[in-house]
């Protein structure tokens, strides 16, 4: 059972009466965070609390909060203590049926008989069908989406747009990362997988799935492209960024199109980022030599706790491998890579596991990422999955403002998985996703 916040904040209201707003919600949080991870009730995680001193008080609680980072941190400004307010109400809440089954479908007038409206209308016809003039209009007057509340309806509403600007944009990658080139076909937003580490809960402002009815456009535009000094020696265009690139292809078809569209385009390499199994009109298509379908992995265990709605570990794996039998290069992310009791073990299995199943050849690359995330969204986190137990592990602001692992951290898990991967492959191009400098240098110079 989950700490109550209620009695934690009139707990050290009495006990801490003198601390002032700032301190008193330090407190707070520490007891919160100690007595969730440790089971343990919170009024016992103070010894003699009567009369401490606020900062005896932070900075016991500190260490038996942050055992390792404590110590490696230097200096105290990297643990981040926002107060605590976790709304029960805001907690996601999974159905029997987790099939996608949109209740609305808003159509901007522009694209009202465009292929894809007229799809989505024959795919759903209990939805209501609605048009409109444009979705910035309609958010404006009828139906505001940056909330928790609205994000977890989002899979009700489907926006059929006309997008024309947003084609392609270089991913902002993170201030003072290796950067890897990507730039992101920026065809669809939101995602109706539910992973309790999901950027977009913090970034989506739209209370639905967009989907715009005019990809041809945008792959007019990957001729401006250019290969970004680094790593690739070519052209990285993917669109697995604001969305899954495949989970709604069988609705879209848009792995058709872009497909079609990058056989000229020898230059550019894309990949399909995903965590679903939808391969049909992947492997219904001959393979693109510049045609690349990637999978996020992580151990079976993060992903029935964390990747709530997406395949197992196993169906992606068997999907990537039907893939490869017809032809297809594959990738694999290890992102966002967890840390727990047990986790060089669970990784080193998935590692096994692919190599047993996959010819390295047709491995096109292993990106490696540990979590990260920003402070904003590790209180949606709290909020929508409060029960989860990431949050219970040793993150600190990192190097770029975001939650992570202590580098030090970092680099272990890094080189471990590292030094599997080349157990099984010497070659398979292996790269860190949003890391800073020294950490690579670390990692690969070893
Ligand atoms: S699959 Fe990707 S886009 Fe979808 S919820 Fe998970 S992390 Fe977000």
């Amino acid at each position: 059972m989950l700490p109550s916040i209620k009695r934690i904040n009139s707990y050290v209201d009495s006990v801490f009466a003198g601390f002032g707003t700032n301190k008193t919600r330090e407190i707070a949080r520490l007891l919160y965070e100690i007595a969730k991870r440790d089971h343990i009730p919170f009024h016992s995680v103070i010894s003699n609390p009567h009369g401490k001193d606020f900062y005896a008080c932070k900075e016991e609680l500190l260490k038996r909060r942050y055992p390792s980072a404590y110590s490696l941190a230097g200096g105290k400004s990297c643990f981040y203590l926002p107060k605590l307010d976790v709304d029960p109400s805001l907690k996601v809440r999974f159905s029997n049926s987790s099939s996608f089954r949109p209740k609305h479908i808003f159509v901007e007038r522009s694209v009202r008989n465009s292929p894809l409206a007229r799809r989505f209308k024959e795919l759903f016809p209990y939805a209501s069908f609605s048009e409109i003039e444009s979705v910035k209009k309609f958010l404006q007057c009828e139906l505001p989406g940056n909330s928790i509340r609205s994000y977890n309806k989002r899979g009700e509403n489907i926006f059929i747009t006309r997008e024309n600007y947003d084609f392609i944009k270089p991913c902002p990658c993170t201030h003072g990362a290796v950067s890897c080139g990507y730039n992101v076909l920026n065809i669809g937003f939101g995602c109706t997988h539910e992973c309790s580490y999901c950027f977009l809960q913090e970034y989506q402002n739209v209370p639905g799935i967009i989907f715009p009815a005019n990809p041809e456009d945008f792959l007019k535009h990957a001729n401006l492209l250019k290969p970004a000094r680094g790593m690739f020696p070519y052209v990285r265009l993917g669109s697995g960024e604001f969305t899954d690139s495949l989970l709604f292809d069988s609705y879209t078809g848009y792995s058709k199109i872009i497909s079609e569209a990058l056989k000229h385009h020898p230059e550019i390499v894309f990949e399909f980022k995903t965590k679903s199994v939808a391969i049909e009109n992947i492997v219904n298509r001959p393979p693109g030599k510049n045609i690349i379908v990637s999978w996020s992995l992580n151990p079976q265990n993060i992903i029935r706790e964390n990747e709530w709605l997406t395949p197992s570990l196993r169906e992606r794996i068997s999907a990537a491998a039907a893939c490869v039998r017809h032809g297809h290069k594959v990738a694999f992310h290890m992102d966002p890579i967890m840390y727990y009791q047990g986790w060089r073990k669970d990784y080193r299995e998935i590692i096994n596991y692919v190599f047993d199943r996959i010819d390295s050849r047709a491995i096109q690359w292993i990106s490696l990422g540990t979590l990260r995330f920003s402070r904003v969204l590790k209180k949606i986190m709290e909020n929508r999955f409060p029960e989860n137990k990431i949050l219970d592990e040793e993150m600190i602001l990192g190097f770029d403002g975001k939650m992570r692992y202590p580098d030090s951290l970092r680099i272990t898990m890094y080189s471990g998985i590292l030094s599997d991967i080349r157990e099984r492959s010497k070659k398979t191009f292996v790269y860190l996703c949003m890391e800073a400098r020294a950490v690579h240098a670390s990692v690969f110079s070893r």
